[in-house]
């Protein structure tokens, strides 16, 4: 492994921190501000269309996307650092069209997107001026095993006639979300992984109704939000559907390489801001007679936390560099082992940081609750943890069978 950024992304990486020292952090709180004075939790912030204007026209914009013609053409090692940046502050993501579940949205339409179909979604997503959302987990199955999906994708004439329940769609709530990409039975008579298809359904199609926001831990997360939806008779053109009928969890699995190394390293930021929220707070403050920062536990937890961070980091950086290399195939038990190790060391970082703070750090006056919110969150989205370790085991126990 190279251990040294390309200049591309040295010269990236430069940009997008003056850009938060500049312009994300000092409306930090303006973004939050703004929405509530609007008394509108779906309220979108001006601010948020002012900064996406100013990265656009800087060139910090679709940074994911490795492909020179439609996105910024960095390879996922090139692209690490800048989205371990973006993820120190929870909205900042969007600011640089980088954020999920659009970013797998639109790798997906390039990967398996016919020529009209990412003229008429790619081509817009990647511009910014739509959003969309992700429909596969239901409530009535266990949807970590993809197989499980049950909603019904009809063949009659030249349409395809939808019917399921769905939750957790993230952005569906979104106003701006145009399109949504669904995941549904075409083929129940054929073998378990090749029964489902992924399919285009525009927003506004007759039949999709949003039953209700979903909380976590009580935070609903605005337009962003993740609610329930009924999908009842929506009836769709059969050129929507992606790939061809039966490709459905191949398409889900292919997602999840390069969009797991954002995840995971868009985590590593949120540990590298609450570390030096930690650290900041510990040198501000006095008990017994010394400062935070003086007292052994709270050393403790520092160092603790920086070992943690530097391998969570260099583990993704691995996986990303298997990935570029040799392609998501040979990185299999890397992709699993980040999904897991990652967010054990965000969630440590982050609840030390949080008990640093005392009472402050469980209010709204620091980001460090939200990111708690946010790390738990990642042990179940994308594949619970159990589901990628009993993955990790297989792969382990199958070399010496
Ligand atoms: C904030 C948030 C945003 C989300 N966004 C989206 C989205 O945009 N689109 C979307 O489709 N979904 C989304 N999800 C849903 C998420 O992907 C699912 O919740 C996840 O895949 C788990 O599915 P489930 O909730 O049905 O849990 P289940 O499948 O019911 O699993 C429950 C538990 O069973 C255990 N378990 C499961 N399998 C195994 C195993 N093999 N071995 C041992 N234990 C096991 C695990 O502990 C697991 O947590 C989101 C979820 C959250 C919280």
């Amino acid at each position: 492994m190279d251990f040294n950024y390309s200049e591309k992304s040295l010269d990236l990486q430069k940009r997008l921190h003056k850009f938060f020292e500049e312009h994300i952090y000092p409306n930090e709180q303006a973004y939050d501000l703004e929405i509530e004075e609007s008394g509108n939790s779906l309220h979108i912030p001006q601010i948020l269309d002012k900064l996406k204007d100013l990265a656009k026209a800087e060139g910090l914009w679709n940074l994911f996307l490795p492909d020179i013609e439609y996105g910024a053409g960095l390879t996922n090692v090139e692209y690490a650092p800048l989205a371990e940046i973006t993820g120190k502050v929870w909205w900042a993501p969007e600011v640089f069209n980088c954020s999920a579940p659009d970013t797998g949205n639109m790798e997906v339409l390039y990967d398996f997107g016919t020529e009209e179909q990412k003229e008429e979604w790619l081509k817009p997503l990647l511009e910014g001026s739509i959003r969309s959302c992700f429909a596969m987990t239901e409530p009535d199955v266990a949807s970590s095993d993809a197989t499980n999906i049950s909603s019904s994708i009809v063949s009659k004439g030249d349409n395809y006639i939808i019917n399921g329940r769905k939750w957790w769609t993230s952005n569906a709530i979104n106003p701006r979300a145009k399109i949504c990409i669904f995941m549904g039975v075409t083929n129940p008579e054929n073998a378990p992984h090749q029964r489902q298809s992924q399919i285009l359904v525009p927003m506004d199609t007759e039949g999709i109704s949003i039953l209700r926001p979903m909380q976590v831990y009580g935070y609903d997360d605005g337009y962003t939000g993740h609610p329930e939806l009924l999908f009842e008779n929506v009836v769709i053109p059969k050129k929507n559907i992606i790939g061809g009928e039966g490709l459905g969890f191949k398409i889900a699995q292919a997602r999840l390489g390069p969009g797991r190394i954002h995840h995971c390293m868009r985590a590593i930021g949120m540990a590298e801001r609450a570390l030096e929220l930690m650290i900041n707070r510990s040198l501000s403050r006095e008990a017994f007679g010394k400062q935070l920062a003086d007292q052994g536990v709270i050393q403790e937890w520092i160092a603790k936390s920086r070992i943690k961070i530097e391998e969570a980091r260099l583990l993704t950086l691995k996986t990303a560099w298997l990935i570029d290399t040799y392609g998501k195939e040979e990185a299999k038990i890397e992709i699993s082992s980040i999904k897991v190790t990652v967010v054990e060391a965000a969630s440590y970082v982050i609840d030390k940081a949080i008990q640093t703070h005392g009472a402050m750090g469980l209010s709204q006056d620091t980001p460090l609750a939200k990111m708690a919110a946010g790390a738990r969150v990642l042990r179940i989205a994308d594949g619970p943890d159990e589901v990628h370790l009993r993955s990790i085991a297989r792969r382990e126990i199958n070399k010496h069978r």
